[in-house]
Parts: structure tokens; sequence; C-alpha cells
């Protein structure tokens, strides 16, 4: 099963991405935690990522497409995958389809996670992450057991550079101009379903199954 989670920065797509993964056995790409890792590697691609990232804007297609095309040819996503924050252009998204099509094959789902840009403001201000291992945590709706401290890992929880709320509102207009787009050649290729992604977490998550099959 090949999916792709659409939708605004601080809709869910990571969220809901964790929990896909966890049920159908896939493994959850998302290009942010790959831009992040570098970054806290200091490696070179890291260092140009953190330039965009920083003031809100897009990495790049070039340092992104192949990247991504590289991840999805491993082992592990040969049964299928979930991409979380990839595509977001059209070049992206046809450098992805180009890229399927040599292999003859095509994505299954893209599920656009559905948020007003009202509620995107408040849950990016409360979204904590872990650094070391890609947990999310939002300080209301997803707390961890231990304040600031990750479940997983036991990592300090930080809120990320680029979730200030200015620079929120740059990611929003970058959002609409570029990867909004995105819905429209997704439901051209017949294949966009659309979540109410302002519902609890949990019931999010029934809907995308009922569209997935159990
Ligand atoms: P994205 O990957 O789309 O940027 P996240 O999955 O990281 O978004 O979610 C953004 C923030 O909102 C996180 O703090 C997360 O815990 C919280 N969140 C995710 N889904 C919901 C929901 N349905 N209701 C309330 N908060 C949510
Ligand atoms: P995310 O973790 O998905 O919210 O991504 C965080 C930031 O990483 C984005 O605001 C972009 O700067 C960068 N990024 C992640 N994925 C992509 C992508 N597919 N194309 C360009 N930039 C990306």
């Amino acid at each position: 099963m090949k999916i792709i989670m659409l939708g605004a920065p601080g809709a869910g797509k990571g969220t809901q991405a964790k929990k896909i993964a966890e049920k159908y056995g896939i493994p959850h790409i998302s290009t942010g935690d790959i831009f992040r890792a570098n970054i806290k590697n200091g490696t070179e691609l890291g260092k140009k990522a953190k330039t965009y990232m920083d003031q809100g804007l897009l990495v790049p297609d070039e340092l992104t497409c192949d990247l991504v095309v590289d991840r999805i040819g491993q082992p592990d996503a040969a049964k299928g995958y979930v991409l979380d924050g990839f595509p977001r252009t059209i070049p992206q998204a046809e450098c992805l389809t180009d890229a399927l099509n040599r292999l003859g094959s095509s994505i299954d789902y893209a599920i656009d996670v559905d948020v007003p840009d009202e509620a995107i403001v408040t849950r990016m201000s409360g979204r904590r992450a872990c650094l070391k291992c890609g947990a999310t945590y939002h300080i209301v709706y997803a707390a961890p057991v231990k304040e600031g401290i990750c479940d997983k890992c036991g990592e300090s929880l930080v809120l990320r550079d680029d979730d200030k709320p200015e620079t929120v509102q740059k990611r929003l207009t970058v959002y609409h101009e570029q990867t909004q787009p995105l819905i429209d050649y997704y439901t051209k290729q017949g294949v966009l379903k659309t979540v109410d992604g302002t519902k609890d977490l949990n019931d999010v998550f029934a809907e995308i199954v009922s569209i997935l099959g159990e």
C-alpha cells in the first residue's frame, strides 16, 4: 500500500502517518524528519536545508526528490510506505509519479487531512517534538506522561524553531501557494481522499482506516 499524506503544516499528517505505519506494517517516511536528522548530525544536506526551514520556506526540489526516490527504493519499502510531507510541490509530485511509472507502479491513496488555518497556529504552538526519535506530542491534545520528556526514548522535548507563530504564518502561505495544488493533481489521478482533521486524533484515524480497510 503506497500512501501520501497531504495537508497544511500541523494538520496531523505525522500523527496519522505513524498510526498507519504501525497498523499496516509499512515504513513511515517523513522528509521533515530526514532533514531534522541531517541538521542534528551536521551534514551538508542538513546545513543547506536548515537555512530554508528556519524561514518557513520549502527546501529546493532538487535536494528533496532524489532523497525520497532513493528511500522508497530500499528493501523495507518494497511492500509500500506512507509518505509524510512529500510531495509538497507539483515538480516533486511529478518526480514521484515518474519514478513510480518507471517501476510500473503508482500511489494508491493520497489522504488530505483537512484543518482550517485558524486551528493550525494553536496546534503548532502546542506541538512538542522529540528530535531523537521523531515522536510528536501536544501539550493539551496528546501530552506525554511526564511533562517535557519523550515517552518513547526519555529525551527532552522541544518547541521546533519553525513552530513559532511568525514562522507558522509563513509556512501556511507557502502551503497554500505551493502544496495545495496537489489536491487537484491527486484528484485527477483518482486517489484523493479527504478526512476531517479537526476531530479527535483517534476519530481521524478511524476515518482513515475506513478508507484503507481493516
Ligand atoms: P503535521 O505532521 O501535519 O505537521 P502533526 O502530526 O505533528 O502535524 O500534528 C501537529 C500538532 O497537533 C501535534 O502537536 C499533534 O500532537 C497535534 N495533533 C495532531 N492531530 C490532532 C488532532 N486530531 N487534534 C488535536 N491535536 C492534534
Ligand atoms: P515537516 O516536518 O513536514 O513539517 O517539515 C518541516 C520543514 O522541512 C518544512 O517546513 C520544509 O522547510 C522542509 N521540508 C519537509 N519536507 C519537504 C519537502 N517535501 N519539500 C521541501 N521542503 C520540505
